[in-house]
């Protein structure tokens, strides 16, 4: 019987998942289908029960149901806990309770994976000096991937609330050094950087003129610039970092690798990148 996989937000129309998806699923020849489904916050755990009950095998979850699916979640991942959200469930169909082999119900961050194979393409050595703009989920998961895999990074992370910014370099502090620089006094922290991370939504479409950096000289040859945003491709940030002779990573390198980690994680077989990344691409019009 065709398993189902989705994909639960609110909203989620825009999404390259059931493209990347369902393109993997074809390549494999695996007999499942992954659609999309919008769901309001106040209906997130009526629809995970209701998706356990029907015997679906997976899902990803977006904005705004990683804390809630969190929360649902009656086990987690390293990588899930660290961040403190997760963004991909395995489910235990209740049609398979007697089956001790069947995966038990999981909630696991694929972000974190994702995040840190991502830069590994172009940082193969682990960063020293690490700056992070913004400090909300995707911050969440560098940091989670700093505290799994280059615990030694000084890790300077900055945001425009210093709150939320506190409270986030508050829940890694057991595992990395991480400080905290006020927004406007950023550039000087990303001068000293070798890697510097944005994980702020500043220069997804429509406002592609906009960057968090507003001084690129502090841009600079031997470092790598990352852009979680991947619409567009190449981002205000990423055509400061290539004028300045800064090493770039693409948000779509990750999107695409999260994805193929949570195919991996509920499938337990190796993904297709490269055909998830073309059928992701054709989705962003690329
Ligand atoms: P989030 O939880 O809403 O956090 C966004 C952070 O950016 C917050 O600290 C927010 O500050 C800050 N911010 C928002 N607008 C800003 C502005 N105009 N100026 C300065 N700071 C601003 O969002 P998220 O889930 O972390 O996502 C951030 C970006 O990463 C999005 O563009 C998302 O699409 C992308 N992302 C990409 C991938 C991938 O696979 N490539 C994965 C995850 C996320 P406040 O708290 O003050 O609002």
């Amino acid at each position: 019987m065709k398993k189902l996989y989705g994909l639960l937000g609110w909203p989620v129309a825009h999404s390259v998942s059931p493209a990347m998806m369902n393109a993997a699923f074809a390549e494999l020849g695996i007999d499942a289908v992954y659609l999309a489904f919008a769901v309001p916050p106040a209906d997130l755990r009526a629809a995970l029960d209701g998706l356990l009950a029907l015997g679906a095998g997976g899902v990803n979850i977006t904005i705004p149901h990683k804390l809630g699916a969190y929360q649902w979640a009656p086990r987690h991942s390293d990588e899930a806990r660290l961040a403190g959200a997760v963004n991909t469930l395995r489910l235990r169909p209740r049609s398979d309770a007697d089956d001790p082999a069947a995966p038990e119900v999981i909630g696991h961050n694929t972000d974190v994976a994702g995040w840190w194979t991502s830069l590994r393409t172009v940082l193969p050595h682990a960063p020293k000096r690490v700056v992070i703009l913004g400090a909300g989920g995707a911050a969440r998961a560098a940091l989670a991937g700093l505290a799994l895999y280059a615990q030694s990074a000084e890790v300077v992370l900055t945001a425009r609330n210093p709150q939320k910014a506190a409270e986030t370099a508050a829940s890694f502090q057991e595992y990395i050094s991480v400080s905290l620089l006020p927004w406007r006094e950023r550039e000087q922290a990303v001068a000293a950087a070798d890697l510097v991370v944005n994980a702020t939504p500043m220069g997804m479409w429509p406002h592609d003129d906009v960057s968090p950096i507003d001084d690129e000289t502090c841009l600079h040859p031997g470092q790598v610039v990352q852009d979680m945003v991947y619409r567009p491709l190449q981002t205000r940030l990423l055509r400061q970092a290539a004028r300045r002779g800064a090493k770039r990573v693409d948000g779509l390198d990750m999107l695409v690798r999260q994805g193929a980690e949570a195919f991996e994680f509920w499938l337990g077989v190796s993904a297709p990148v490269d055909v998830m990344r073309q059928a992701a691409r054709a989705s962003l019009g690329l």
